[in-house]
């Protein structure tokens, strides 16, 4: 698991977090959920081990991470293909064609492996930034609000494709969102944040099967 211990974070005077606690488990979707500017993006940095925090220690964070940004951060000047291959170099013991393939195809991106990011629509780049995470086999995923600016179809579609992804690797997933909806389908625990300094609101187990969430998120889909 994941620790947080007394964790405290200043942006200029802002002071984002006071000696903030939590404990993340592994192998689960742990979803943070708060309005926009509360401090998940910093949270989901501070873990990642990317943002220096000013007291505190975080413990757990053991092997490969992949991070899926709120900004995307394709390679502009590689291709689709490319940009996954990229972060595939180091590992020798896989057939990267076929990982490459595999992911492009989940994500309905085959047709599109040639085209450079500037060519694809703000949707098309999110779906290459999801494939790359996950076709790098990293122990620990930090998702942040990844499905954002999506339209509806092809959001079902992602969380879809994440979910079946997921249930086959169960890697732990740290994942960040505004969405309530997204939270309760996707996640197992869900801690909203709130405040300033941040504290955690609420903690919700989620103990329906993920499949039988699906279910009901299509069906809901259906009044909207
Ligand atoms: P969220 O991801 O929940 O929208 P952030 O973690 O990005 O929120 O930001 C939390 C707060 O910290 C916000 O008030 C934001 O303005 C501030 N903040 C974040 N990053 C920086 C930074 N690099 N410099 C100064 N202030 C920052
Ligand atoms: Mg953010």
């Amino acid at each position: 698991m994941i620790q947080l211990h007394d964790i405290t974070k200043t942006f200029n005077q802002l002071k984002v977090f006071e000696n903030f606690n939590m404990t993340i488990p592994d192998k689960k979707i742990s979803c943070f959920l708060g309005a926009s500017g509360c401090g998940k993006s910093t949270l989901l940095n501070m873990i990642a081990g990317i943002m220096p925090y000013d007291q505190g220690s975080i413990d757990g964070i053991e092997g490969n991470q992949s991070y899926i940004f709120q900004d995307t951060r394709l390679l502009p000047w590689a291709t689709v293909e490319e940009n996954i291959r990229f972060v595939l170099k180091s590992l020798s013991h896989i057939n990267q064609q076929e990982v490459v393939d595999k992911y492009l195809n989940l994500v309905k991106l085959t047709d599109y492996r040639n085209y450079y990011p500037k060519e694809l629509s703000g949707g098309m780049k999110q779906r290459v930034t999801i494939a790359r995470a996950f076709a790098y086999p990293s122990n620990v995923l930090l998702m942040d609000e990844p499905f954002k600016g999506l339209n509806p179809e092809l959001k079902n579609e992602l969380m879809t494709a994440f979910m079946r992804l997921w249930q086959r690797d169960r890697r732990t997933v740290l994942f960040v969102t505004h969405d309530v909806d997204e939270a309760l389908l996707l996640a197992d625990e869900i801690y909203q944040l709130k405040g300033r300094p941040v504290y955690i609101e609420s903690h919700v187990k989620i103990d329906m099967a993920k499949d039988k969430r699906n279910d009901h998120w299509e069906a809901l889909q259906d009044y909207r």
